[in-house]
């Protein structure tokens, strides 16, 4: 429990620990030749010498009057469904301390402590169904990160393992291709760290602006021009991407060869990867379709799964194809006859075309019956919208981790225990199993501006590690830290945000 007496003298909680007596956290010396009207900003290794109404580089901190500030105030998010104060404030003492917590600190323009071994900017007793429960908040300062971005798309956006650019520099690499998503992973500490000034730089601006959910642009090398933002249909090659395909060829095929059947003596589903022919496909074979005497280009695979029919591109199917005959090699004259139907379509149904064999075995365009051009619209209806989706990748397994307590593989473990539950400015985080807290998360799950950077260069992102009261105690917290919710509230500016809706609220117990 919090011993609320202390905290209506003190205005804070702090309370009796069974650790060795902790040294007083003090401000680092200024230098020697500092100017007599400047301050030293320690939330960094920047070490910025501030002047009186200033900013530092980061933008972030300030020189106020000759105090050091954080120049937003921390966002404070707000249960859904409560009152932040009693509907007759005259009656309220100030205190929270007997109901659920109704708003919970998070990380953002919480502020830094440098170096690690300062306790977190802020460490906050609240109560969640009668438990104690404890937060501690801070923006963590990231050498080690990066965005992992998902681009629905099937359009060929440029080679495996290509470099992707940012006003020129290196930022990033494409990596592999998912069902129906292409995925690029942007900045990470090769590029903040390992190439030039400049590179670090423009990396650091490209991934604060990702994390913030802006748009920016990129260019692949060998491949496509991109404009992605969080949350957006990705933009490839000026084009804004409409949908994300159904499936590959051969998935198209068999979720649609019923529909097709008795209609149609031969569907050709293009795409990059697998495309799909029907009257081979396991599909058509159980429906008892008769060959078409079709001969494709590319390599079989199985059954009416064919590899490498085209090179990728941005016409059908992902492919660079304009003409979808061009994909055919010929029909063999003792199985094709005069009058065979053939649909070809690709995965996302934007292109289709109907084509009837005549005399010579030649395919020739012909109006799509109608019951067919129903399936093909019904491909269009299954696809889902473009987004791009940008997930932050972190590593907060280091020196971070002093900040929350003086022994820190306890914290580590207690993560991994479900004891410690991780958000980033209330987002729920994904922990990658192994070693380290490796987190995961969905910017747009995140509050407005959330990240930030610092010159060294780095990134500057909210992290909230939440867990009882007693349990962090045990693990060695900086239990003389601990300030009340309701002292936080009433003593520190902040802003208030609403809650984002689909977030677990983080109070709540992991198991
Ligand atoms: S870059 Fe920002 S956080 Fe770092 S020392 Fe300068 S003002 Fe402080």
């Amino acid at each position: 429990m919090v011993d609320e007496s202390s905290s209506e003298q003190t205005g804070t909680s702090a309370q009796p620990t069974d650790l060795a007596v902790v040294p007083t956290v003090v401000k680092a010396r200024a230098p020697d030749k500092m100017a007599g009207d400047k301050i030293q900003c320690d939330a960094c290794p920047v070490l910025c010498q501030i002047s009186e109404g200033r900013l530092g580089a980061c933008d972030r901190w300030g020189n106020v009057g000759g105090v050091l500030q954080r120049m937003d105030p921390v966002v404070i998010m707000k249960r859904p469904g409560v009152e932040l104060v009693p509907a007759s404030t005259a009656d309220w003492d100030g205190r929270w301390v007997r109901e659920d917590a109704p708003v919970f600190v998070s990380g953002v323009a919480s502020g830094t402590t440098y170096p690690d071994y300062k306790p977190a900017p802020f460490i906050v007793a609240s109560r969640q169904r009668g438990v104690d429960m404890v937060t501690v908040v801070t923006e963590g300062i990231f050498s080690y990160c990066s965005f992992k971005v998902k681009i629905d798309t099937d359009r060929y956006l440029g080679p495996e393992q290509a470099t992707v650019r940012h006003q020129g520099e290196a930022v990033g690499h494409v990596t592999t291709i998912e069902y129906g998503s292409q995925f690029l992973s942007l900045g990470g500490v090769h590029h903040l760290t390992g190439g030039s000034k400049r590179e670090g730089r423009i990396t650091c601006e490209l991934m604060e602006k990702l994390g913030n959910q802006q748009a920016v642009d990129l260019e692949i090398e060998g491949g496509a021009k991109l404009t992605v933002q969080a949350g957006k249909p990705p933009v490839v090659n000026g084009v804004e991407e409409q949908r994300m395909r159904v499936g590959c060829g051969s998935a198209t095929i068999g979720i649609f060869a019923k529909q097709w059947f008795g209609h149609v003596d031969e569907v050709v589903v293009v795409d990059d990867h697998i495309t799909g022919v029907l009257s081979e496909h396991q599909a058509g074979r159980c429906l008892d379709m008769l060959p078409s005497g079709i001969r494709l280009r590319g390599r079989k695979s199985t059954p009416g799964r064919y590899f490498q029919v085209a090179n990728p591109g941005t016409g059908w199917g992902g492919t660079d194809i304009v003409d979808p005959l061009s994909i055919i090699e010929g029909w063999d004259p003792k199985v094709a006859r005069p009058g065979l139907r053939l649909l070809m379509v690709s995965t996302t149904g934007e292109h289709a075309q109907w084509f009837e064999l005549d005399q010579s075995l030649v395919p020739r365009p012909a109006p799509m019956p109608a019951v067919i051009d129903k399936v093909v619209q019904r491909i269009g209806e299954n696809c889902e919208p473009a987004l791009a989706t940008v997930l932050f990748l972190g590593g907060a397994g280091g020196s971070l981790r002093a900040g929350v307590t003086e022994n820190p593989i306890l914290l580590t473990r207690s993560i991994k225990d479900l004891l410690t539950r991780v958000t980033c400015g209330g987002a729920p985080a994904y922990i990658w199993p192994g070693g380290g807290i490796t987190v995961m998360v969905d910017v747009t799950r995140m509050p407005a501006n959330s990240f930030g950077s610092v010159p060294t260069p780095a990134i500057v992102a909210p992290i909230e590690f939440t867990l009882k009261l007693a349990d962090y105690q045990r693990l060695g917290g900086h239990m003389d830290r601990v300030r009340r919710l309701e002292d936080v509230w009433s003593s520190d500016p902040h802003q208030i945000a609403e809650w984002i809706s689909d977030n677990p609220w983080p109070l709540e117990s992991l198991r």
